[in-house]
């Protein structure tokens, strides 16, 4: 037997049991004529003594960090008991000892504040994954997955696995294809999600479908993506829209107290995708604290419920930067009115990066004595900026941002800084979270490239019932680019939905089509002729013929709902073998070059 204990689990309940342990060697301390060794495994450590006579032996084979070591030994009580770990009480008065396996010098330290700079992590991610920070995080990760097989088990939910060589489905990014050696020259795609087959096995019957499983696109990585991820994907038939938020805010909550043991008994707070846009200028807006946008001027076809009279408080002051900007918003920052020149000029280099990309940034201080102070004093009056401040809910001591420009780069760089304030301030903490659907998404998206129409979500993704009759009704053709937003399809919604985490995406679904007319539609919506259509989805239309039911579901972005329940910003702690930002498993050396008899097999010449 190599071991009878594990290395984190005897206490002084057990002192004098003989026991045997085996693991790794965390340090060696040798103090004189005895010697006291941490010995670690996935348990813990337990710290091990070595008297006067087997100090001998270990002279004449010296033990070095990460040996892999077996000892056999007495509990005994410590002297200098060590309260940090659970096993301090005690040690083992080594009788015997066998070295299992040597160990080179690991190049950093295994423990939790390492040494090792994350390329040299990732390429040894063997020896990373030893590390306490990392196993919490698998461990972590774990219980997720765990929580989230319980729930669904018990609502009768079934695990069917789906093929992974298979022909494109469509999630908007790129596929990763597979040569076929059998079928030379043609390729299969890896999936970007199981999409069709989930919904193929609505149409065999299995009313309740899960599976946690690898999704593969082929993206430019973006910080913090992965080209293969996990979901939990998910689908039902004979369900609306309320059903499937209603199963899944379940889940969400079953894996929030299973893991975090943090009840969330109040539903889910919900808006719509055009409140969300309108209030925090994002569709996956950070909840956890307010600053909302005032939106002083705007373009009134862009959110056409909301187009009321705007920008009164902004005109009449001859001030060319409000006057001919699309857009104008606001936000009102709390208790900041103190702030020095600097700072705001700091703010304003902060608008200014190529990636927020404004031009600049006007500010109005709501002193605490009741008055204002602006950056443009010149052209506003006191009264008008106590309107301004105002229309921004701004109080005493508050500072109002303001940007102005075209409206979508505008509104994008209003999320941006409100959220900038916001963990400035403090107010994005790690350990409160906040949960909110977002529904009712357009269902197109305009691509400007190739004057057409795209799918937000995905092509299976339904209209809302009302909206079906506009959509079979009207002809997809954009004739007017510049005036694409009065085509009747761009106010068509999606009867879609999204879970957001603290300003995260963590899952995103719709109730499908599920008629073949309605699905030729949107196939021609987006540019599809009949033969495209047949040959790229022939046997999803094919099986719409033969009693396809309602049907919808849902996918969580597994990796990310970790990372945030572990309070890190970044999936690839919590992905045992994660490929870097460019893609690359820097451990295996992949991608890498094939052999030219492997290519020659595939009939594959490289140009
Ligand atoms: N397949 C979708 C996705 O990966 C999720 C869904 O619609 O269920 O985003």
């Amino acid at each position: 037997m190599y071991r009878t204990h594990t290395c984190g689990e005897l206490r002084l309940t057990n002192v004098n049991n003989e026991v045997t342990l085996a693991g790794w060697v965390q340090t060696v301390r040798k103090f004189g004529s005895i010697t006291f060794i941490d010995l670690r495994d996935r348990y813990g450590i337990t710290q091990l003594l070595f008297g006067e006579e087997l100090n001998k032996q270990l002279d004449e084979n010296p033990l070095g960090r990460e040996f892999v070591l077996q000892v056999k030994g007495k509990v005994s009580e410590r002297s200098n008991k060590n309260a940090n770990i659970p096993t301090g009480d005690i040690e083992i008065l080594v009788q015997e000892f066998s070295i299992l396996n040597k160990s080179a010098v690991p190049p950093f330290t295994i423990q939790d504040d390492t040494d090792g700079g994350d390329d040299l992590r990732m390429k040894y991610r063997y020896l990373d994954l030893r590390r306490n920070a990392v196993k919490r995080n698998l461990e972590l990760r774990y219980s997720v997955n765990r929580a989230a097989r319980n729930y669904l088990h018990e609502k009768n939910f079934m695990d069917i696995e789906t093929p992974f060589l298979i022909k494109s489905t469509p999630e908007g990014a790129r596929d990763f294809v597979v040569p076929s050696r059998m079928n030379p020259g043609q390729f299969y795609a890896l999936p970007q999600s199981p999409q069709t087959f989930k919904q193929l096995l609505m149409v065999s019957g299995y009313d309740r479908y899960y599976q946690v499983v690898k999704c593969f696109r082929d993206e430019d990585l973006r910080a913090d993506r992965q080209p293969e991820f996990t979901q939990i994907d998910c689908e039902m038939c004979f369900v609306e829209q309320e059903d499937i938020l209603d199963m899944f805010e379940g889940m969400i909550k079953h894996i929030f107290k299973t893991v975090k043991g943090v009840e969330i008994t109040e539903k889910v707070e919900r808006t719509t995708w055009e409140e969300a846009m309108w209030t925090y200028g994002n569709d996956k807006p950070d909840i956890r604290f307010g600053m909302k946008i005032a939106n002083l001027k705007f373009p009134q076809h862009t959110f056409p419920a909301k187009a009321k009279a705007a920008g009164d408080v902004l005109e009449g002051a001859n001030f060319g930067v409000f006057d001919n900007a699309e857009t104008v918003v606001a936000i009102a920052v709390p208790g900041i009115a103190e702030y020095t020149r600097k700072q705001i000029d700091e703010l304003t280099e902060w608008v200014k990066r190529p990636q927020i990309g404004m031009q600049g940034l006007v500010n109005i201080k709501c002193n605490t004595d009741g008055t204002f102070k602006s950056s443009v004093d010149k052209f506003y009056s006191e009264d008008k900026l106590k309107s301004i401040a105002e229309a921004t809910g701004a109080k005493a001591g508050d500072l109002i941002l303001i940007l102005a420009g075209a409206e979508e780069r505008t509104r994008k760089a209003m999320s941006e800084l409100r959220l900038e304030m916001g963990k400035r301030l403090g107010l994005r903490k790690e350990d409160e979270f906040k949960l909110l659907w977002v529904l009712d998404f357009p269902l197109f998206e305009y691509a400007e490239e190739e004057n057409r129409w795209v799918a937000r979500h995905h092509p299976f993704t339904a209209p809302k019932p009302s909206d079906i009759q506009t959509m079979i009704n009207n002809n997809p053709r954009i004739e007017n680019a510049a005036e694409y937003l009065k085509h009747p399809y761009a106010n068509i919604k999606a009867n879609a939905y999204d879970m957001v985490l603290n300003g995260n995406e963590i899952g995103g679904g719709s109730i499908r089509i599920f008629q073949r007319e309605l699905q030729e539609k949107m196939f021609e919506a987006l540019g599809m002729d009949k033969d495209e259509q047949q040959h790229k989805f022939g046997f999803l239309l094919g099986a719409f013929e033969y009693g396809a039911p309602p049907h919808g579901g849902i996918a969580f972005g597994f990796d990310r709902l970790c990372s945030i329940l572990g309070g890190s910003e970044s999936i690839r702690d919590f992905i045992a073998f994660p490929k870097n930002n460019s893609g690359r498993d820097v451990m295996l050396d992949a991608p890498s070059s094939i052999d030219d008899k492997q290519l020659k097999e595939l009939q594959i010449k490289l140009g």
